[in-house]
């Protein structure tokens, strides 16, 4: 199954120029491109000394709760009838997802560099959450934007973020949404990059960060490994997580990459898959460029970023991250779409048979986990789960209901 051979995995790429294949690299303004470059050798220099190392160790064990288990969901593998299913439950990590695992490197290296402030966007605030959690821990400054309309939308996690202490900028011009927040983010950032670093929230954007936030995430994947083998002594058939940018995905896969495991990115279908109804970017994209990186991009006639939907905002991003976009095109990972009825299905079922509410992001993985499962009959599906559903529950139930015969009269 495995086409070429990972063996220096991760280390093999990016390059020095930050690409990963023909993707990635960095599009963006010279003075930004300095601030990169040094953000780009503090990293590969700070992150291998044995103090950074043993810190990020100290914090994920005692701060985050890691490891988080792995669970078999015998329950739900019964239910689907065919292969077994577990899960790694990123939703036990501080805060309740991965998200946690990159802010918290990032803020590691902010305080080794000296930085004073953390400054990043966010959109439906998890993000933001994660890292004014991680400011918050190291004693520095945050300060989040977010489009005046998010913040309206996303309450609680504005309420989160200013009590962990956090200035969250309303971002007012355009469409008042997180493309705008990244540009004022970015802007601020300039203003001040000696004492402040800008932090993005997913394997995305110019070098070093696909880099950067995908090392952070290899945690999950590396203990994923070991935790499955001492469950049943050997490897899981396939491994699968949902896709925005991609930061969960590449975290679990990276443990198995060089390994004969399947490995399936799932990207959220929507309502349909015409354009503008989906954002099942690496499956339907073509080459493009978005926030100063190349990767597969959903595009209007026009070469634009397309608008993008999905039912769980952390997945609705119309690029991908450049490492997808190559272990895709070398046949490495295959990506797969959940539509939003099935998503909400998996997030009813997992709600009632396990006793796990799932992000609307993670259900995407569980059901297209659901789906294969059936129709494998034998073997086991490895789900990352990459975040707990609290945040959605309003949500889900004032539009759909509290079951699934409810959200099919409403679908
Ligand atoms: C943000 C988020 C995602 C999507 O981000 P990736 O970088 O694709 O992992 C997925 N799940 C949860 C719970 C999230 O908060």
């Amino acid at each position: 199954m495995t086409t070429k051979d990972y063996a220096r995995y991760p280390h093999q790429y990016p390059d020095a120029s930050g690409h990963f294949g023909s993707y990635g690299g960095s599009y963006i303004p010279p003075e930004l491109q300095v601030e990169m470059d040094k953000i780009t050798k503090a990293y590969q220099t700070i992150s291998q000394t044995h103090r950074f190392i043993e810190e990020l160790r100290s914090i994920r064990k005692h701060f985050q709760g890691r490891p988080t288990p792995v669970f078999h969901a015998d329950r739900l593998s019964e239910m689907c009838g065919g292969a077994q299913i577990y899960l790694k439950r990123e939703d036990l990590n501080h805060t309740g997802a991965h998200k946690l695992n990159h802010c918290m490197g990032e803020g590691l290296l902010a305080k080794f560099m000296g930085k004073k402030k953390l400054i990043a966007e966010t959109g439906a605030g998890q993000h933001g959450v994660a890292l004014a959690t991680a400011a918050a821990y190291f004693g520095l400054e945050c300060e989040i934007h977010m489009g005046e309309v998010d913040i309206v939308k996303e309450a609680p996690n504005v309420t989160r973020m200013k009590l962990l202490g956090a200035t969250v900028v309303p971002v007012s011009f355009g469409l008042r949404t997180l493309k705008e927040a990244v540009d004022s983010a970015f802007q601020a950032y300039l203003k001040d990059p000696v004492n402040s670093i800008y932090c993005i929230g997913s394997v995305v954007g110019p070098h070093p960060f696909p880099m950067m936030v995908r090392d952070f995430q290899t945690i999950v994947g590396i203990e994923s490994k070991e935790q499955y083998f001492d469950m049943t002594g050997g490897l899981p058939d396939v491994v699968c997580a949902c896709v925005g940018g991609g930061s969960n995905a590449i975290g679990i896969f990276s443990g198995f990459i060089n390994d004969p495991v399947k490995l399936v990115g799932v990207e959220p279908g929507g309502r349909s898959l015409n354009l503008g109804d989906h954002a099942a970017t690496a499956a339907f994209g073509k080459p493009g460029i978005i926030h100063g990186f190349k990767c597969y991009l959903l595009q209007d006639q026009e070469g634009e970023p397309a608008p993008v939907y999905s039912i769980a905002s952390g997945l609705d991003y119309p690029g991908v991250g450049p490492e997808h976009s190559l272990l895709k095109d070398e046949g490495r990972i295959t990506y797969e779409v959940a539509d939003d009825a099935d998503t909400l299905d998996a997030f009813y079922l997992l709600s009632r048979v396990e006793g796990i509410i799932p992000a609307l992001e993670s259900a995407h993985a569980v059901a297209y986990a659901m789906k294969l499962a059936k129709e494998m009959e034998i073997g086991s599906i490895l789900v990352n789960l990459s975040g707990r559903g609290d945040k959605d529950m309003e949500f889900v139930t004032e539009e759909y209901g509290f079951s699934m015969d409810e959200a099919k009269k409403k679908l």
